[in-house]
């Protein structure tokens, strides 16, 4: 290993290109000396990336990308890994964890780790449909190649009888299909058929496709790897074809901001010109 230490950065590149990356990851990935990713995230970011090193590989190959980007790291360069998204939601953050301690890699030894966030594809699916995420939510992917579906069965039950509104990541492929049929049946168990759902493909990328539909009639829609599913809680509704799901105050609180019958006001701070009312974050 030389003496330089070099720079391991795992970039969250947003769910498409630029305008949703953050600048902080832009710059990670145009001072980096080599760049390592997915054919398609590479693609994504290709204008950054001119006349730079690129390690690209397919969607299988990621213990493999993980190590390269580390072992050139380690050796002095500056690598962005990237991941979709945000690396550490269903990315590549986790794996560069699990090859660092394999290898027995210490704070403060070369590389230097950065994990720079992205915007993950719930907030990205979320903004094009409304507001489905404002009260308790939960991500579950329905990729059973790591995961047995044992476990992710027992999640979507757990999540749908507490009454999460419920992101659905990696529903479905070409090959897998079948997950996303079982998923509706057992929400369906807890929830109604009306319940709003939002199908998003392609989030601010050039195919994007938004579908806004209930929990009856998702399934007769295209769902792919592209997609990520959004399952009201009993409390979303539809407004002008947005999907809304409210913070819960209304249940305190006229829109007005008096109290109803029956409930004590929350404290607010008051500062001076702020609008008096319910708080709001
Ligand atoms: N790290 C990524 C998730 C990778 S898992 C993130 O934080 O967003 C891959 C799954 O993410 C896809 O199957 C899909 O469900 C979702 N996804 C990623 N990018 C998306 C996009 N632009 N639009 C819609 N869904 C997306």
């Amino acid at each position: 290993m030389s003496e330089a230490k070099g720079t391991l950065s795992v970039v969250g590149i947003g769910p498409g290109a630029d305008g949703h990356t953050t600048p902080e990851a832009l710059h990670a990935i145009s001072e980096a000396d080599l760049v390592v990713g997915y054919t398609t995230y590479v693609k994504l970011v290709r204008h950054l990336i001119e006349g730079k090193e690129v390690i690209r590989t397919g969607m299988t190959e990621e213990i493999g990308r993980a190590r390269a980007a580390i072992d050139r790291a380690r050796a002095g360069a500056r690598v962005a890994l990237i991941s979709s998204g945000d690396a550490g939601v269903y990315g590549m953050a986790g794996l560069v964890f699990q090859v660092l301690r394999e290898i027995g890699w210490k704070r403060g030894e070369s590389p230097e780790l950065r994990i720079i966030p992205g915007i993950t594809a719930l907030n990205s699916c979320a903004s094009l449909v409304g507001a489905p995420l404002v009260h308790d939510f939960c991500a579950i992917s329905l990729s059973d190649l790591l995961t047995p579906w044992e476990v992710i069965a027992r999640r979507i039950e757990a999540a749908a009888c507490a009454d999460f509104v419920i992101g659905l990541y990696n529903p479905a492929s070409g090959r897998r299909t079948r997950q996303i049929v079982e998923a509706q049946a057992i929400i369906r168990r807890h929830r109604d058929g009306t319940t709003p759902v939002a199908l998003v493909k392609s989030a601010y990328r050039k195919l994007q496709s938004v579908v806004l539909t209930d929990l009856d009639r998702f399934l007769d829609y295209e769902i792919g790897m592209l997609t990520t599913v959004l399952v009201g809680s009993s409390n979303t509704f539809v407004f002008e074809g947005y999907m809304v799901t409210p913070r819960g105050y209304t249940n305190k609180y006229t829109l007005e901001g008096e109290v109803l019958p029956g409930q004590r006001p929350g404290r607010s701070l008051v500062v001076a010109g702020a609008i008096a009312g319910p708080e709001t974050d």
